[in-house]
């Protein structure tokens, strides 16, 4: 399936939902984003308003979901009481991808979810800031989450990931690697997803050459971190994360 499908709401904006492989259905947040990613197209007119819960359902009320991933347009901390609420009222398994721009993130690791992802991208400050700019410092993130890890199940655990979305020339340089794997140092059950940026229409920001995306992987597995390939099947055009979103503003006007 790996569709990318728009979504009207009622008042006339659109979201979209994406189809992953083996019954996944990512569903969006929000219309719009204020976090501000510059490789995103879903941030680049920022935020126009949040999803209730029934608008987070209506996404998910297909019958061939098995699960779902709240990882499509905004930033689910941003609009903290429908997602629980959604987390709480869905009968598949959700899981959720965030900057954690909030301390909020310790109460999403706190709920009956499926897991948590959360997006640093960068092992410094400098190239966090740059890829994603509108949410709080790498030290902050960790300190939050460090809390409550010490009293986490290896189940749970198990069940946080970290992405790492691979930008040349940003945060594709050993040292920037070798900085996340040590800050993935406190986390020692966590995952790292390493990620293929699916190019947006006028952003300069593209994923390095394939084999030097191999390259890194091996590299982090080498050092001992539980890396995973991750998103390799979202790579076509207008597969990018807010592409129609984007287009859906650009054609009103
Ligand atoms: S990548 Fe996520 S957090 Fe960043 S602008 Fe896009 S939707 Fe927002």
């Amino acid at each position: 399936m790996n569709t990318l499908t728009p979504v009207a709401l009622s008042d006339g904006l659109i979201v979209e939902t994406v189809w992953y492989p083996y019954g996944t259905l990512c569903i969006s947040s929000q219309a719009g984003c204020r976090i501000g990613c510059p490789f995103c197209a879903s941030g680049r007119k920022g935020l126009a308003r949040n999803l209730t819960c029934d608008e987070m359902i209506s996404q998910a009320a297909t019958a061939e979901a098995k699960r779902i991933t709240i990882s499509g347009i905004g930033e689910p901390l941003d609009n903290f009481n429908a997602v629980k609420e959604f987390i709480e009222k869905t009968e598949l398994p959700a899981a959720v991808t965030t900057t954690a721009c909030s301390s909020l993130i310790k109460d999403l690791m706190s709920l009956n979810h499926n897991g948590v992802m959360i997006s640093v991208h960068a092992g410094t400050e400098p190239a966090h800031k740059k890829l994603i700019p509108n949410t709080r410092p790498l030290k902050e993130i960790y300190d939050d989450i460090a809390q409550v890890w010490e009293n986490m199940s290896v189940r749970s655990r198990k069940k946080l990931g970290f992405n790492y979305l691979l930008v040349e020339g940003v945060n594709d340089s050993y040292d920037e690697i070798d900085a996340h794997i040590a800050n993935m140092g406190r986390f020692p059950q966590a995952s790292t997803h390493l990620l293929i940026l699916n190019h947006v229409d006028r952003s300069p920001y593209v994923s390095p050459p394939r084999e030097k995306y191999d390259g890194i992987y091996e590299y982090m597995r080498s050092k001992g971190l539980n890396v995973r390939r991750a998103n390799q099947w979202r790579r076509k055009d207008l597969g990018g994360c807010g592409t129609l979103w984007l287009k859906s503003l650009e054609e009103k006007r």
